[in-house]
């Protein structure tokens, strides 16, 4: 049984990443989307509150597990008796960071690889910073993140 682990902060999870999850589950017999955090980026979403958010947008999805880690990825990806970490791809600007993380891991451990999937272009543009940026300012956000995110996001910056 091949299981793929699909790290990343989800704060919060856009169409992007539920593209990305949807071409991972056509390849891989199961998924994991787990929700860490991103060290350089404060959350705006609780880890519990990005999770939410991240079932309900999947809630149809079959072969589909969604979880969070602390630590180090490596050992999570180990512990779930997997060997493929996934990441998506935008544009160029991803490129260098994703590069030098998934050299990293394979030097830590070369048994894991890093598979990189690429998004629809619709979403290439797409960013979780872009979607709370618009939200703040009370921009639609139509067929960019599930109805569930978009209900969120109007409930966290009505507060502040
Ligand atoms: P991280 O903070 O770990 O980069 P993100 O939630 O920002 O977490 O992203 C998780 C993964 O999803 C990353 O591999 C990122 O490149 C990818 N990703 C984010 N947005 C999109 C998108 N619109 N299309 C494709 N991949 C995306």
């Amino acid at each position: 049984m091949k299981i793929a682990v699909y790290p990343g902060s989800f704060d919060p999870v856009t169409n992007g990443h539920i593209d990305v999850i949807e071409r991972a589950l056509k390849i891989f017999d199961k998924v994991i989307v787990t929700v860490g955090d991103n060290p350089e980026k404060g959350p705006t979403f609780t880890t519990e509150e990005r999770m939410e958010m991240l079932k309900e947008s999947t809630k149809e999805l079959k072969n589909l597990e969604i979880d969070s880690f602390e630590g180090l990825l490596l050992d999570y990806v180990k512990s779930k008796d997997s060997k493929i970490i996934i990441r998506g791809l935008r544009a160029v600007s991803d490129f260098e960071f994703e590069f030098q993380r998934a050299l990293m891991n394979r030097v830590v451990n070369n048994e894991i690889e890093t598979i990189f999937i690429m998004t629809k272009e619709n979403y290439v543009y797409l960013n979780s910073s872009i979607v709370k940026e618009m939200a703040m300012f009370g921009s639609k956000l139509n067929g960019l993140v599930p109805e569930i995110v978009e209900k969120k996001l109007r409930e966290k910056f009505s507060k502040s």
